[in-house]
C-alpha cells in the first residue's frame, strides 16, 4: 500500500453542522450552530460521485452534526442530485427518528447506523443540549426503526475498556437488534481533549472478552473482530500482503460549505498555523474528482502524513494489520502527521490484535 487512490470508495457529506445533542466526547467544533449545506454543494459533488458510482459500488455517508437535524425537506433536496446507483448511509444519534423519518429513510433507501454506547448506564456522555440523558430518545428512535422493519448498524464509543465491559456490551447489542456493530474506544480528537491512555492489559482483555462473547452467538457482524480474524487467517495462509488496499482510500469529507478534507473527517472545521484549514479545495470552484486526484500533491499535511505511514511501515510489526492509522489521531495526539504510535493505535489496533490472539491461544485445541 503506497500513496492515495485517485478514486474514493465513499464520500462523507455534512448536511448541517448542527447536532441536537451535546455528547461529552464529541470532536465537532461547530455542533451548536446550524450551518446547512446549500443544494449547490450536493449538485457539484454528485457530478463526480455519479461517474464513480457508474463504474462500481459507491456510497455517500451523511454525517453531521446530526444529519437528521437538517430536516427531511432539505435532506431530500441534497440527496436528489445523486443517481439511483449511489448508496446512501446516515450516521445518526436516532433521537429524531419517528414514523415520518422511517418512511423517508425507506423511500430514499438510506441505510442507518445508530450511535449508542450500550445499556442506559453506559450512555452518561450522551446528553441533550440541556444536559439531560438522551438514552430514552435514542431507544425510541431505534424502536421506530424496528417497527418499520428497517435494518440498522450500531456504533458504540467505549471510554473504559476493561474486562467485564465487553460481554455486557455485546449482549446489549444482540438485544437491540442491530446487524453490524462497530466499537470505538474513545479518541482524543477535535474539541475532545479527554485523555485516552489505558492500561495495556485491560484493553487487551476487553478485546479478548469481546471475541469470546461474539463467538458464543455470532449473530451480529462485529466490525473490528471480523477484520482481525480475516487478517489472522491471511497471515496463516501466507497472503497477508494482499489484504490492505494498494493505495489509501482518500475518504473525502465535504463540509457544509463545500470544502473538502481528505483522509480524516475529524479534521474538517479546524485550522492550524502550520497546516491552514486542512482542506484540499472546494467543490463550488473545482470538481471533486480533480480535488481528490490532486490532494496528495497539493496538500502539504497529506505529504507529511504519508511520510508517517512510511515510518510505520519500517518500524511497526502491526503495520500489515493497521496500514498506518488515521491522520486525525496523529494530529490531535502528536501535534503533527509524521509520528507513528498513538494512544488510539495502541487501543484500537495493537491491543485489538493482541486480544484476538490471546483469545485464540486460550481456546486452541491441544495437538493430538
Ligand atoms: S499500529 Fe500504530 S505505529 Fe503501528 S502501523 Fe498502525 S499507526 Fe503505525
Amino acid at each position: 500500500m503506497r500513496g492515495i487512490s485517485p478514486v474514493p470508495s465513499y464520500v462523507v457529506m455534512q448536511p448541517t453542522t448542527l447536532c441536537n445533542l451535546d455528547c461529552a466526547y464529541c470532536y465537532l467544533p461547530m455542533r451548536a450552530a446550524d450551518r446547512r449545506m446549500p443544494v449547490a454543494v450536493a449538485e457539484a459533488v454528485a457530478v463526480s460521485v455519479n461517474r464513480w458510482a457508474a463504474a462500481g459500488r459507491f456510497s455517500v455517508v451523511w454525517h453531521g452534526g446530526e444529519p437528521l437535524a437538517a430536516g427531511r425537506e432539505h435532506l431530500a433536496a441534497l440527496i436528489a442530485p445523486f443517481g439511483p446507483e449511489v448508496e446512501h448511509h446516515v450516521q445518526t444519534n436516532a433521537t429524531l427518528i419517528d414514523d415520518a423519518w422511517c418512511e423517508f429513510l425507506a423511500a430514499h433507501r438510506v441505510r442507518v447506523s445508530v450511535s449508542v454506547d450500550g445499556p442506559r448506564g453506559r450512555n452518561g456522555d450522551r446528553v441533550t443540549r440541556a444536559g439531560r440523558p438522551a438514552y430514552d430518545r435514542i431507544v425510541r428512535g431505534v424502536a421506530a426503526l424496528r417497527r418499520h422493519g428497517l435494518p440498522f448498524s450500531a456504533l458504540a464509543v467505549v471510554n473504559d475498556p476493561e474486562p467485564g465491559r465487553a460481554a455486557e456490551l455485546y449482549d446489549y447489542f444482540l438485544g437491540l437488534g442491530c446487524e453490524v456493530l462497530g466499537v470505538n474506544i474513545e479518541e482524543k480528537e477535535g474539541v475532545n481533549t479527554r485523555g485516552n491512555a489505558h492500561e495495556a492489559a485491560q484493553v487487551r482483555a476487553f478485546w479478548a472478552e469481546l471475541v469470546a462473547a461474539w463467538r458464543r452467538d455470532p449473530r451480529i457482524h462485529l466490525r473490528e473482530v471480523e477484520w482481525s480474524l480475516r487478517y489472522a487467517a491471511a497471515v496463516l495462509d501466507g497472503n497477508a500482503d494482499g489484504l490492505l488496499p494498494r493505495r489509501l482510500d482518500p475518504i473525502p469529507t465535504v463540509g457544509h460549505d463545500g470544502s473538502v478534507v481528505v483522509l480524516s473527517p475529524e479534521l474538517a472545521g479546524f485550522s492550524d498555523p502550520r497546516y491552514g484549514d486542512f482542506s484540499s479545495g472546494n467543490v463550488l470552484t473545482t470538481p471533486l474528482a480533480e480535488i481528490v486526484a490532486g490532494a496528495e500533491r497539493s496538500t502539504g499535511w497529506v505529504g507529511e502524513f504519508l511520510a508517517g505511514v512510511e515510518a510505520c511501515r519500517t518500524s511497526c510489526p502491526y503495520f500489515g494489520f493497521c496500514g498506518g492509522g488515521h491522520a486525525a489521531n496523529r494530529y490531535f495526539e502528536l501535534g503533527r502527521f509524521d509520528g507513528t504510535e498513538t494512544e488510539h493505535c495502541r487501543n484500537s489496533k495493537i491491543r485489538l490484535l493482541e486480544g484476538v490472539l490471546d483469545h485464540a491461544r486460550e481456546h486452541r485445541t491441544p495437538a493430538a
